[in-house]
């Protein structure tokens, strides 16, 4: 099961529960919303059915106090984490993907205006919905993104290297040999 933060939160914004009203304007900004909201989140979509038989985290954690959390949650759940993907891309490769990338209102799926464009422009292939730029996927936004993630998510680069748990892949080139190479790098963990 994956479980992506991110569209946990921007699911909660569309929705306007508690949670999607206190996340917003971090997200909006490009800013990382608190570690306490973000714990608890995890936290309980993990005692859901689907995570049963094993679950991947996207986007989470991304500083190290969520990681220390993510450890202790594991704990009470008698689970420990199998391994962590890093895939490494150059900041401006980073930049021209998010810049281009539209989002589906409706089921979430994603493609980009150069690299992998709708069959018709400003709707989902899979769904018919239609495509939208995420707030924070404008230019300026990314950038400050891209401080935040040096600021406070590359440590934890260290702090799984250090636990023997991290499997690098380059993620540069086209989505099918990326792809190919994420299976490679988990190599016993996919069937
Ligand atoms: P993503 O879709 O993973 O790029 O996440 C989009 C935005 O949601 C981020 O820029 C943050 O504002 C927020 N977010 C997602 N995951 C986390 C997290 N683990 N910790 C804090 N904020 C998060």
């Amino acid at each position: 099961m994956q479980i992506s933060t991110g569209d946990i939160l921007r699911k909660a914004v569309v929705e306007q529960t508690s949670l999607g009203k206190q996340a917003g304007e971090f997200i909006n900004r490009g800013a990382l919303v608190p570690d306490g909201l973000i714990v608890n989140l995890v936290a309980e979509r993990l005692q859901e059915k689907d995570c049963q038989s094993g679950f991947l985290l996207d986007g989470f954690p991304r500083t190290i106090p969520q990681a220390e959390s993510l450890d202790e949650i594991l704990k009470t759940m008698g689970l420990t984490l199998n391994c962590v993907l890093l895939v490494q891309v150059p900041q401006n490769i980073i930049v021209e993907r998010l810049a281009g990338r539209r989002t589906c209102k409706k089921c979430g799926a994603l493609c980009h205006v150069v690299f992998n464009p709708p069959k018709q422009a400003g709707v989902c292939d899979r769904c018919g919905g239609e495509l939208y730029q995420r707030d924070d996927d404008r230019e300026q936004t990314i950038t400050h993104r891209l401080q935040v993630y040096e600021n406070q998510t590359a440590p934890l680069v260290n702090y799984y290297s250090q636990r023997g748990l991290l499997r690098t892949v380059d993620g540069v080139g086209e989505i099918a040999q990326i792809r190919a190479r994420v299976i490679a790098a988990l190599g016993d963990l996919v069937q």
